[in-house]
């Protein structure tokens, strides 16, 4: 095992990721401590349960302490809370990052209560599950995903290269850029699909003239492939598109320009503007699995061994 990176590690939100991360922490030895912080005690316990930390606190602030990188891993909405609950207990030159899914509603939120003596270097690691909570994490989760670093112009190199490390030895690739770069590109590859998901799913619940049960026969049709990501953590999602609301209606606004062209192009019987439009998006789809970033076998290849059989979600657990 090759050496610590951090003598203590704070991890506040225990949930899918910040589990994940402390699963990676202690299985590649990043870290000779990892102290965790959670609003919820069911999460400490779970947390506690599985030995995923060293110290379990309540207050986020405790257990910042003695931290030389401290990772915020709550819902967006959660931040300035945590912020002002840490910022007095950050130490003098560690490392403040985080793993929220929209990057300038955090310099927004939190930048103005890190402290000088603390290098913030915001982070986001593009590797989840429609999954939430302690128990639903797993230490492989970043293996060959991306983790996009944002940090501040006039960066301090040694900690984003210490971050970089930290990241690349729990499997991922680092990948660095503006904040606004990152709105703008997770608003089309995460937070639109997101969006249109939920709404597919939503549409289909409402359908009269199709039974809730036939929606659920029939899934496998294309429509099984939007319910995972519709399952995705509610309080998260709306934090996501309450901070990311300018890049999420820019790309809103182009959708619907091409949805409008091929709903003419079928009112119109036009064969080939559907036929190209579909030949351009397989390329697509072949170039992510040919990188590497998604496995050509059904389920989109992500087998979560260690999860428990889960019951269908409302509203998909059939009552007919
Ligand atoms: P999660 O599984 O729901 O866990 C979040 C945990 O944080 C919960 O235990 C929650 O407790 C706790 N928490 C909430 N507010 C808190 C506060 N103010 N102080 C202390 N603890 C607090 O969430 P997650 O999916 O890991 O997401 C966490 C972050 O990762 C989000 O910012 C999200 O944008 C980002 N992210 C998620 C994914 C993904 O696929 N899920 C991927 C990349 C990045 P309560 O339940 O009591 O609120």
């Amino acid at each position: 095992m090759t050496k610590p990176l951090f003598d203590q590690v704070a991890i506040i939100g225990i949930g899918l990721i910040g589990s994940s991360i402390a699963r990676a922490a202690r299985k590649h030895g990043l870290a000779k401590r990892i102290a965790i912080a959670d609003n919820s005690a069911e999460a400490l316990k779970v947390a506690g349960e599985l030995k995923l930390g060293d110290s379990f606190h309540t207050g986020a602030g405790d257990a910042v302490k003695d931290a030389d990188l401290t990772i915020i891993c709550v819902p967006i909405g959660g931040y300035a809370e945590v912020g002002q609950a840490i910022a007095p207990n950050l130490k003098s030159g560690s490392i403040l990052s985080d793993v929220g899914s929209v990057k300038q509603a955090v310099l927004r939120d939190l930048g103005p209560l890190v402290p000088d003596h603390v290098h913030f270097i915001p982070g986001h690691p593009i590797a989840g599950t429609e999954h939430s909570g302690p128990a639903a994490g797993f230490a492989e989760l970043f293996d060959g995903r991306w983790t996009i670093l944002t940090p501040l112009p006039g960066w301090d190199d040694a900690a984003v290269e210490r971050l970089q490390q930290f990241w690349t030895r729990m499997g991922a690739m680092v990948e660095t850029m503006s904040a606004e770069h990152h709105d703008l590109v997770l608003g089309i590859t995460s937070h639109l699909p997101h969006l249109i998901a939920y709404t597919i799913v939503g549409t289909a619940d409402e359908l009269s003239e199709v039974t809730r049960s036939e929606v659920l026969q029939f899934s496998a049709g294309g429509f099984r492939d939007f319910t995972r990501i519709a399952a995705s953590d509610p309080t998260m999602w709306r934090d996501v598109f309450l901070a990311n609301k300018d890049a999420v209606l820019e790309m809103l606004g182009r959708f619907s320009e091409d949805l409008a062209t091929l709903t003419r192009a079928i009112r119109r019987g036009d064969g080939e503007t559907l036929f190209a439009q579909f030949t351009r998006t397989r390329a697509i789809r072949r170039g992510i699995v040919e990188i590497g970033q998604d496995s050509p076998t059904p389920d989109f290849g992500r087998p979560h061994p260690d999860l428990p059989h889960a019951p269908v979600p409302r509203p998909y657990a059939a009552e007919d």
